[in-house]
């Protein structure tokens, strides 16, 4: 089996890990990404809204002024409850090309010396911390690192093998439409139905993602597509979108962050270490934040050969995105038990309302 020596070695080649490998790039250390899929960022399982303050967040060098990932932009926000128009936010954004943005990413990491393997999977851990790698053609490969980043998405591999339980996930489901009319507004809908979730259409030039998530109990036997189904037929009679799905997604949306991110010389960020937004389900923003500060973290802790440095990675997401998750987790936690309350409860349950920040 090929023996591989690194400093930093990130598992997962998504906004989390791309932008972990930029950051520790920046400094003389040395970088291996592996990630399991042929193309990095497809398929596609995003809505691919990103918030207009994201774009300070990227660090992109000097291709940093081509924004070709976007899309479109976005004003604000319209938040319907049963149907019905109740609000209009602010929400200044960009609808992305999701897969452009996660591949830009990777290439400016790439760009500044981050070895890449796609088609490699990681798939155990030694008990010495060696990580085992699969190719496609089944080549074995053994990999030595000082700092592993985990940046393997909502079902990592790499918590498993550490035995920490799973973070909590919500499925989520989406299609793409032709659009009837452009939008700059996105619209979340409100629905009884959807428990302790909601739906969402959001304009992407000519065509919309249209997409749900929920909390599967045993009083809702539906599944998440058969709900979504009965949307898009509803939004279809509305005349909001018309023909055929061109793409069906699913995928999982975690709803809690882990409580610690730093394990040893492991480092869990993006959605493996739950850093998704609790109630709206949004963790690209997250993902590239925590990552670039794992990654620097980590380039410190080769660099000064000192491994108590992870530990303030812990210190600072925690800092920085710490109370707004866990002020979503009570939210989350009061919308599932209180669910059937839906009309009493459901202003106080999401984002646009001011009685969310009480
Ligand atoms: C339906 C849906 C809609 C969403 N819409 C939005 C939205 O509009 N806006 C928003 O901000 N967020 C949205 N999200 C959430 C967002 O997609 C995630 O928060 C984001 O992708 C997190 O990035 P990440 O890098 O942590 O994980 P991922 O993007 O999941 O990347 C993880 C990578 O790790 C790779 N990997 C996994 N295991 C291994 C392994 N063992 N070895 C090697 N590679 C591995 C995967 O192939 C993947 O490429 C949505 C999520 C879903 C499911």
């Amino acid at each position: 089996m090929e023996k591989l020596k690194t400093d930093i070695l990130v598992i997962g080649a998504g906004p989390a890990g791309g932008s972990a490998a930029l950051a520790a790039r920046r400094h003389a250390v040395s970088v291996l990404i592996v990630e399991r899929k042929k193309n990095v960022g497809r398929p596609v399982q995003c809505a691919e809204f990103i918030p207009a303050m994201m774009l300070g967040e990227l660090t992109l060098g000097a291709q940093g002024n081509d924004k070709s990932f976007i899309v479109q932009q976005i004003k604000g926000m319209k938040t319907f409850i049963k149907g019905k128009l109740e609000k209009e936010t602010k929400a200044p954004g960009f609808i992305i090309n999701r897969d452009v943005f996660d591949q830009k990413i990777v290439k400016e990491a790439k760009k500044n010396g981050a070895r890449l393997l796609t088609s490699t999977k990681a798939v155990s851990m030694t008990p010495d911390k060696t990580i085992i790698l699969k190719q496609e053609d089944n080549v074995s490969l053994e990999v030595d690192a000082r700092v592993i980043i985990a940046a393997d998405g909502p079902n990592s591999r790499v918590g498993q093998w550490l035995n920490i339980p799973p973070v909590k996930r919500l499925p989520g489901v989406q299609m793409a439409f032709a659009l009837k009319e452009k939008s700059e507004f996105t619209q979340i809908y409100l629905e009884p139905e959807i428990h302790a979730g909601y739906s969402w259409l959001f304009p992407k030039g000519d065509i919309a993602n249209v997409g749900l998530g929920f909390q599967k109990t045993s009083q809702n036997m539906q599944t998440a597509v058969a709900l979504l189904k009965q949307f898009v037929s509803q939004f279809k009679k509305r005349g909001i979108i018309m023909g055929e799905p061109l793409s069906h997604r699913a995928g999982w949306i975690p709803a809690e962050s882990r409580k610690k991110a730093v394990y040893g010389n492991i480092l869990f960020v993006g959605d493996a270490a739950g850093h998704t937004h609790p109630i709206t389900g949004a963790g690209i923003f997250t993902a590239v934040a925590c990552g670039k500060m794992a990654g620097e973290r980590a380039a410190c802790a080769v660099l000064k050969n000192d491994l108590s440095i992870l530990l303030k990675y812990d210190e600072q997401w925690q800092e920085m995105f710490g109370r707004t998750l866990n002020h979503a987790v009570q939210k989350r936690l009061k919308m599932e038990a209180e669910w059937e309350n839906f009309d009493n409860i459901i202003r106080s349950c999401w984002i646009a309302f001011r009685d969310y920040y009480v």
